[in-house]
């Protein structure tokens, strides 16, 4: 930390955004403790087969899949979303994504992905909430991985009905063809890792793969920050 963030810290402290302590000159957006303590997946260990990649099994051609943590209603994981998508934080993207590819350079979860594609927001959320926190996630995996952010090649239509308040087969109709395929030769023949916050159903994550299917050559994989546990 230089002496201008350090200047910063003291006029206006950074607070962790689970437990809201304030975060040590070499803490970022969550304090060490809350990073101990919340609940890893590791499904980059076994990217294959785990009980996300299965989600998508029979319904679109993935290779890998991973989710940084798991994700309760009210949970630690889930402030740290809320904090991210609606609390006007874009660093907290930034900094998850570092956190998370961190933990998973050592895997060679990364070593065979050509390029990172965030989920894209919808023009009307992305003027409402100034970013598109998906990326900011990608930005942050980019900053450790070196791996290229590709932001024009897919388009989402408007966003018609909340998600949260409909049932898993009416959320699959609704986000069925939400995303479209506007430039393509970023793509072609390239093993691309496709980044978003939350996986709950999968559905968002079908309809973006769906987009993609007349890509030639094209391989995806999924990473999420969090992954909707079901007990
Ligand atoms: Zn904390």
């Amino acid at each position: 930390m230089n002496w201008w963030s350090r200047f910063l810290d003291c006029v206006s402290p950074r607070m962790c955004v689970i437990c809201n302590h304030r975060l040590a000159p070499t803490e970022h957006s969550v304090c060490c403790s809350c990073l101990f303590s919340l609940h890893r997946t590791d499904f980059h260990l076994t990217p294959y087969d785990n009980k996300m990649a299965r989600l998508f099994w029979g319904l679109v051609p993935i290779e890998k899949a991973a989710a940084f943590v798991y994700f309760h209603p009210h949970s630690d994981p889930a402030q740290m979303v809320y904090q991210l998508k609606y609390a006007n934080h874009p660093d907290i993207g930034i900094d998850l994504g570092r956190i998370m590819a961190q933990e998973m350079i050592p895997s060679d979860f990364f070593q065979d992905i050509d390029a990172l594609l965030p989920v894209p927001l919808a023009d009307k959320r992305m003027r409402q909430r100034g970013y598109n926190q998906s990326e900011q996630l990608a930005i942050g995996i980019h900053q450790l991985t070196h791996l290229p952010v590709i932001t024009k090649a897919l388009r989402r239509k408007s966003f018609h009905q909340s998600q949260t308040k409909l049932f898993r087969w009416e959320r699959q109709e609704n986000v069925s063809d939400t995303f479209q395929l506007v430039d393509d030769h970023e793509l072609t023949g390239r093993h691309v890792l496709l980044i978003d916050d939350v996986c709950t159903t999968g559905a968002t994550l079908c309809a973006c793969i769906n987009a993609l299917k007349d890509v030639e050559d094209i391989r995806c994989s999924i990473l999420t920050l969090s992954f909707t546990k079901k007990d």
